[in-house]
């Protein structure tokens, strides 16, 4: 999996790269991670990525040449067409289920915007998704990259070890995770539950799911109505509803 991301902040984007898990997925080759310059696009003395807007207003507009430069020059290496994505608060909002669709890509391309935002004609004529990551304003798109980065990244096979499974993660199974406890057993008056201590592993992996069904049909029970549900837990939920 090969992932740039092209920004006028490339070491912002290192120093979040470079780090914990995902430093060491590429240090393993399993991610290619890149921050792209995009001033290294740019053709004028002051390197310039962004002017005023047509039209008026406030703010500024990042420039289209350099931008299409930039994913020119890293989808002109062959192979199959990249997803190119752009950061932006209009576009369809990240979750999971995204996280787990672009993980199975070879190569994304993340463009991310500063300022008003870029010229139009990149979202129209270069870029295959726009994305946020929620509704609310950030000042650039490199956080944005960062959190797509960092969720699309731990999904790649081998990337996380066997000490951690995505599969049992929020929203992966369409319910919210169990609760998890470590040592001690005991801390002050606050007990881990007995059947974690019992073990009976067919009563744990039981406790666990009751858990987050409860824990789901507790916070988010929208989650529910899409969730893959057999007759028990339904059974389960109808007791809750009555309690
Ligand atoms: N004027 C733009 C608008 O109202 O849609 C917002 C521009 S914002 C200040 C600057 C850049 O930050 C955007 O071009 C985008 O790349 C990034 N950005 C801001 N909020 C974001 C979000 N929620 N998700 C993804 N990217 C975001």
């Amino acid at each position: 999996m090969r992932i740039e991301i092209i920004t006028t902040l490339p070491d912002m984007v290192e120093a979040v790269a470079s780090e914990s898990i995902l430093g060491r997925a590429r240090k393993k080759g399993l991610v290619e991670v890149e921050a792209v310059n995009l001033r290294d696009f740019t053709e004028d003395k002051h390197r310039t990525t962004d002017d005023a807007p047509f039209g008026g207003g406030p703010g500024m507009v990042m420039k289209c040449e350099p931008v299409f430069m930039a994913v020119e020059s890293l989808t002109g290496r062959g192979g199959p067409r990249p997803r190119v994505l752009l950061m932006t608060p209009q576009g369809r909002r990240f979750d999971q289920k995204m996280a787990e669709e672009l993980s199975r890509e070879h190569h994304i391309i993340m463009i991310c915007g500063r300022y008003e935002g870029v010229d139009e004609r990149i979202r129209e004529h270069l870029v295959t998704d726009e994305v946020s990551i929620g509704d609310y304003v950030l000042t650039g798109g490199e956080l944005a990259a960062l959190v797509i980065l960092d969720a699309v990244s731990r999904l790649v096979p081998g990337v996380l070890g066997d000490e951690t499974s995505p599969l049992t993660d929020s929203f992966s199974s369409g319910l919210l995770e169990y609760p998890q406890y470590t040592r001690p057993a005991e801390f002050g008056e606050y007990r881990v539950p007995d059947v974690l201590l019992s073990g009976n592993h067919a009563e744990i992996e039981k406790w666990r799911h009751q858990q987050a069904l409860k824990r789901t049909f507790e916070r988010r029970p929208d989650l529910l109505e899409t969730a893959p549900l057999d007759y028990k837990d339904k059974r389960f939920l109808k007791e809750l509803e009555t309690s």
